[in-house]
């Protein structure tokens, strides 16, 4: 029969509650001095751990972004016509005559988008 005495003074080292008051006291492993913990801290420590996770995982916030990139990204008058869309604002924004830069975008953008490029039949507003 264990020491019942022994047994009463084992205390987690968390909360101080003896094995008595708990269902189950858990010890440190090796040689050295022990430290016990009990179920219910256990518990508490869990959802704890829990409430990280839950703050360090990103709600799913990749889903909210393109799984995947634009098919026209990869087309290869993208740069090009990146850089009409850049000179037709840099015009417009100096505040000079941007027609040329537009027609050229809208070129380029009738190309990419596969549609044949008519700068007569519509004409940007102004
Ligand atoms: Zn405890």
């Amino acid at each position: 029969m264990p020491d019942p005495q022994s047994a009463e003074t084992l205390l987690c080292s968390f909360c101080r509650k003896p094995r008595s008051a708990v269902a189950r006291l858990i010890s440190s492993p090796g040689d050295g001095p022990r430290a016990y913990i009990c179920d219910e801290c256990v518990r508490v420590c869990e959802s704890i751990l829990d409430e990280d996770a839950a703050r360090v995982t990103p709600p799913e916030a990749s889903t909210t972004e393109p799984a995947e990139q634009h098919p026209l990204l990869t087309h290869p008058l993208v740069s090009p016509f990146l850089g009409a869309v850049e000179r037709w604002i840099r015009q417009e924004s100096l505040g000079g005559d941007a027609a040329a830069e537009f027609a050229e975008m809208r070129r380029l953008a009738g190309v990419l988008a596969g549609t044949a490029s008519r700068p007569d039949s519509k004409r940007p507003r102004q």
